[in-house]
């Protein structure tokens, strides 16, 4: 859909596959892109290799849901990163297997394991490293010494995901995914929509209203649905002519 290729899968169809892909132990990933993240992808080559090399591509955000929808090539549901992380770290407690935290500034990522860990018993957070580092080799060393099951990596976008198309092949991890802001939320520095926002898929505004220099990422949005537009009318109008 514009230039990105996603999965439509439901919640429990993702999870499913994000276990096999965790047993797999291929240092898989996963991106969550919402219409800001497409956008980007229309811009540079390289952030579109990136997104579209993961094994899974979600929707995260209304705007790609109503813009597939727009297409006709519907996706079967929204699903938000942070969402998806919670179903996988209660899967990997469950198993007990093991999450390497890799993100967000410093001192932030060990709040998080802290608060997952009461909120996930039995989870093992197995390493955490802050999002500033300089050189890879290094977190990338301190990562493999633990084999992660799963490594969050919330480096924002489209560094998160630059970063995992560039690092898979030197990484020795289960499944690794890109979610933004999530340790933030997880550590509670930064706090989700309430869930009437939620539910009105208005979370983009309350974020906006939070924190204002965010109104700069989503002016572009209504282009976003625009081209999506153009893009059916174009298809309906050549389907005529044929
Ligand atoms: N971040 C990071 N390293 C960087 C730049 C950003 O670890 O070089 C972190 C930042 O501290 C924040 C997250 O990446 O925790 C980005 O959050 P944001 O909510 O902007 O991400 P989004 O979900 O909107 O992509």
């Amino acid at each position: 859909m514009l230039g990105v290729g996603f999965d439509a899968l439901t919640r429990g169809e993702t999870i499913e596959f994000a276990k096999r892909l965790i047993e797999e132990h291929s240092s898989a990933y996963m991106v969550t892109p919402n219409p800001e993240i497409v956008m980007q992808t229309w811009d540079s080559e390289e952030v579109r290799a990136a997104v579209n090399g993961a094994e899974l591509v979600i929707p995260d955000g209304i705007g790609v849901v109503k813009a597939a929808n727009i297409l006709g090539t519907p996706l079967k549901e929204r699903l938000p990163g942070i969402e998806i992380s919670a179903d996988i770290l209660s899967y990997l407690a469950e198993s007990g297997k093991s999450v390497f935290l890799l993100g967000a500034k410093p001192g932030v990522a060990e709040l998080a394991a802290e608060r997952m860990k009461d909120t996930f018993p039995g989870l093992k957070v197995c390493g955490t490293n802050d999002g500033y580092f300089k050189e890879d080799s290094a977190v990338i060393a301190k990562i493999n010494a633990e084999r992660p099951d799963f490594l969050m990596v919330c480096l924002g976008a489209p560094k998160q995901e630059l970063w995992m198309a560039k690092n898979r092949a030197a990484l020795d991890v289960g499944l690794m995914a890109g979610l933004g802001g999530s340790l933030d939320v997880y550590a509670g520095t930064v706090r989700r929509a309430p869930v009437f926002w939620q539910k009105l898929n208005l979370e983009w505004l309350y974020r906006c209203m939070k924190e204002p220099v965010r109104f700069k990422r989503v002016y572009k949005l209504p282009l976003f649905l625009v081209k999506a537009m153009g893009k059916r009318l174009r298809k309906i109008f050549n389907g005529q002519k044929g």
